[in-house]
């Protein structure tokens, strides 16, 4: 791994910090280890993908959402590739419902995209060549697919490289590590913002506006807002189930100093769309 970055904070309590460094290490030894046991090589991979098979894995890696697959249409290609994710995923994916023309909103976060690899790339490519010198990364390109399984219909948005598979032995060789921490540089919990400006909300959001695509941030909270999710139709919401519609209040509203349980604070207060847009 050429980024040391800190694992997702997810452990329960009961592990302690050993336990937890040495489970992030087995998992990142293992992190195509079903993938690389049924297929050794690119080449078996290649194989299996043209008699049939669905030669495809995804996950999340150290706060990354990367995928790896083999296309076998015509010239076999191993894809890597990485989506977007965080703060700037959940901007996008409010502006697109926003949208009056959802094509445009499609269009303007490919270019978002395409704007924030050229200026990432190279940031993440001088990290890199400080271990490995001449190291080059890989020049990745935009794009969407269709969502076919939910009624919402938004696209799933990423960056991604091919690597011919003749051209290829090993999967190592199809491992970008720049495209990777690209991954994780989209993770708003990472801290990449504080090395990379463009990737702060307020950057993020204004050149998503600037390429076309309407985000409402709320005025309060600052979180992206839709209020045409069609569940929720005139409700403004975000897509993080936990806060959803609420906005976030001052923890003194819910201390009750032992007296009655319910007031007019345990409504909560919903969020405020900045009334410029
Ligand atoms: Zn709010």
């Amino acid at each position: 791994m050429p980024v040391q970055v800190t694992p997702a904070a997810e452990a329960d309590g009961v592990v302690d910090e050993d336990e937890w460094d040495e489970a992030e290490a087995d998992e990142d030894r293992d992190i195509f280890h079903c993938f690389t046991q049924d297929y050794p090589t690119p080449a078996d991979a290649v194989r299996a993908a043209r008699s049939g098979e669905k030669v495809e894995w995804h996950g999340r890696i150290e706060g990354g959402l990367m995928r790896h697959r083999v296309l076998a249409d015509g010239d076999p290609v191993v894809e890597q590739a990485v989506f977007m994710d965080g703060f700037l995923a959940s901007a996008a994916c409010c502006g697109w419902i926003q949208a009056e023309d959802r094509a445009e909103a499609e269009r303007g976060i490919l270019t978002t995209l395409t704007e924030l690899h050229d200026i990432c790339r190279p940031v993440l490519e001088a990290e890199i060549r400080a271990a490995r010198p001449g190291y080059r990364a890989r020049h990745l390109h935009a794009f969407s697919e269709a969502a076919v399984d939910t009624p919402l219909r938004f696209p799933r948005f990423g960056l991604r490289t091919t690597y011919a598979a003749r051209e290829v032995a090993v999967w190592e060789q199809t491992r970008d590590p720049a495209t990777w921490n690209m991954a994780l540089s989209f993770a708003s919990f990472l801290g990449f913002d504080e090395k990379i400006p463009e990737l702060t909300r307020d950057a993020l959001t204004a050149r998503l506006q600037r390429n076309g695509v309407p985000v409402n941030r709320c005025a309060r909270c600052g979180v992206p807002l839709t209020n045409r999710h069609p569940r929720w139709n005139g409700v403004w919401t975000w897509p993080i189930a936990e806060i959803g519609t609420l906005c976030e209040v001052p923890s003194d509203v819910n201390d009750h100093d032992g007296v009655y349980m319910f007031s007019d604070g345990d409504f909560g207060y919903p969020h405020q769309p900045e009334p410029s847009i």
